[in-house]
């Protein structure tokens, strides 16, 4: 799915990234242009202000009003209102920095590019394309897939 977030939710941009969304995030945008661009672009306009959110409504976007206080609430609000699959795929994942699919790369390929430690305890690695920074499902995987497991469950 395509969203825009508002300045305020750059956590959740980089989790729905992960889970394979297109997220349009940046916190110099006001409201008129995150109208405009959700508009353009038909994007779900994602935010915790609700004035912005009554405009964005009476304008005839999509849009939905976040509540919640953890990254697990609102992920848990967003699968239930967008049918969100809470689970990560690394062949439809994103780069939670810059928004660009991530791609394997052969371990060989990233030995000069990260510590030594972590080339050998893991054997899978991603790239992103565009801003090069390299993913693997280290120590705090279990940290992320708990956080899913909860929203799973709120
Ligand atoms: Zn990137």
């Amino acid at each position: 799915m395509k969203f825009i977030v508002d300045g305020m939710l750059g956590k959740l941009t980089r989790w729905l990234r992960m889970l394979g969304h297109n997220v349009k995030y940046s916190n110099k945008l006001d409201d008129a242009k995150l109208i405009t661009i959700a508009k353009k672009e038909r994007r779900i306009l994602l935010t915790r202000d609700l004035e912005l959110y009554q405009q964005a409504i009476a304008k005839g976007l999509d849009a939905f009003y976040l509540e919640g206080t953890t990254e697990a609430e609102r992920l848990a609000f967003l699968a239930r209102r967008f049918k969100i699959e809470l689970e990560i795929n690394m062949e439809k994942s994103r780069c939670p920095k810059c928004n660009t699919r991530v791609k394997p790369i052969p371990k060989e390929k990233v030995i000069n590019k990260i510590e030594k430690n972590t080339f050998s305890n893991y054997n899978e690695f991603w790239e992103c394309p565009k801003c090069e920074k390299i993913y693997w499902q280290g120590a705090h995987w279990a940290r992320i897939r708990n956080t899913l497991d909860t929203a799973k469950k709120t």
